[in-house]
């Protein structure tokens, strides 16, 4: 597409705020979070909230099919509508508690405990698609039980242009069945490196993905924390490395982040190409990297367009180099 004279590619990136439309699905919670730095009451969580508020710095309009309680705020669901979200998916359920999940991290804020997983309004999600959504080209699947990820699939009346999966221990451990089914649905696979491990039981994340490859998605998505990503295809691998920061305040959501980035910016170029998935993985990256430097959403809610520019960039100059001769 050419825009007076420029190609999509060549325009900032806030001038693509126009075009595909992302629907996520995906917890909208209270959390409360522990860390060496400091410790929160209830905050607004979730991996559909992460996920969307990352992917809106790339979207002028996207969706959210989720559930909360009636004790959820409503200036949340203002801030998302102000940000171009879509609400009408999101299920306020009067009289019943928004899901709650609380973690512990570890001094290395590598590793955290759950200290309690309170499901509430999840625990018998019945995803609604509006008719509003239909026409969503990107689907985004955040962390929610697999049987929940499908049924959103099997309600489009027509299957996205890009299917992307996220998921956890938890349903390997008690759903995985279910799990496989859905993985085969998708063309995306987002994990960590130990939930690969665990899913495949293969401990080279090379032959781990290979593994996935075999379930049946196009492409794989491998996060390590503070070792960036790693994005296969069948025949290609690329590695983004994660900005060395010297202080990182919250990991909770950074996962989410990542995919809200990624699948943000796939979306707004409008280009699916391994090529273009390699960018989308450095603009998740650079997501990541702001959604670690606070408690909960508020990095996120304070940035702009140009500190997403600048750390791109940032990015770009952190692994680029000239071979000589
Ligand atoms: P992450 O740090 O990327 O693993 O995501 C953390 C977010 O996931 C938190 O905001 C939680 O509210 C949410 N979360 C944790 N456990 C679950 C679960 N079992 N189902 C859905 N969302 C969850």
């Amino acid at each position: 597409m050419t825009i007076i004279g420029l190609t999509l590619l060549e325009l900032p990136i806030f001038a693509q705020k126009i075009f595909m439309s992302l629907l996520t699905v995906g917890s909208v919670a209270f959390d409360a979070i522990e860390t060496p730095f400091g410790k929160t009451d209830k905050i607004v969580g979730g991996a559909g909230t992460y996920i969307s508020l990352a992917s809106s710095f790339f979207m002028q309009e996207q969706s959210i099919i989720s559930v909360v309680g009636s004790d959820f705020p409503k200036e949340t669901i203002q801030e998302m509508n102000s940000r171009g979200i879509n609400t009408e998916g999101l299920q306020i359920k009067e009289g019943e508690k928004t899901f709650f999940w609380s973690g512990k991290y570890h001094n290395d804020m590598n590793s955290r405990d759950t200290l309690a997983t309170e499901l509430n309004v999840l625990e018998h999600f019945d995803p609604i698609v509006p008719d509003s959504y239909q026409a969503s080209d990107y689907l985004m699947l955040g962390n929610l039980s697999p049987s929940v990820q499908s049924s959103v699939i099997n309600r489009m009346h027509s299957r996205p242009k890009l299917i992307a999966m996220d998921t956890m221990n938890f349903w390997m451990d008690i759903a995985l069945e279910d799990l496989k089914k859905t993985i085969k649905m998708v063309d995306i696979l987002i994990v960590n490196d130990e939930e690969a491990r665990q899913l495949t039981g293969e401990y080279a994340l090379v032959t781990a993905a290979k593994a996935i490859l075999d379930m049946g998605p196009k492409y794989i998505i491998i996060k390590k924390g503070e070792h960036g990503a790693l994005l296969f295809s069948k025949d290609q691998i690329f590695f983004a490395p994660a900005l060395p920061l010297a202080e990182v305040f919250d990991p909770t959501g950074a996962g989410d982040t990542f995919a809200g980035g990624f699948m943000g910016y796939l979306a707004s170029t409008e280009d699916t190409s391994f090529e273009n998935m390699k960018r989308a993985v450095i603009y998740g990256s650079a997501m990541a990297s702001f959604c670690v430097e606070k408690f909960g959403t508020d990095r996120l809610l304070e940035i702009a367009q140009s500190d997403i520019d600048k750390r791109v960039k940032v990015f770009n100059d952190l692994s680029s180099f000239e071979l000589k001769g």
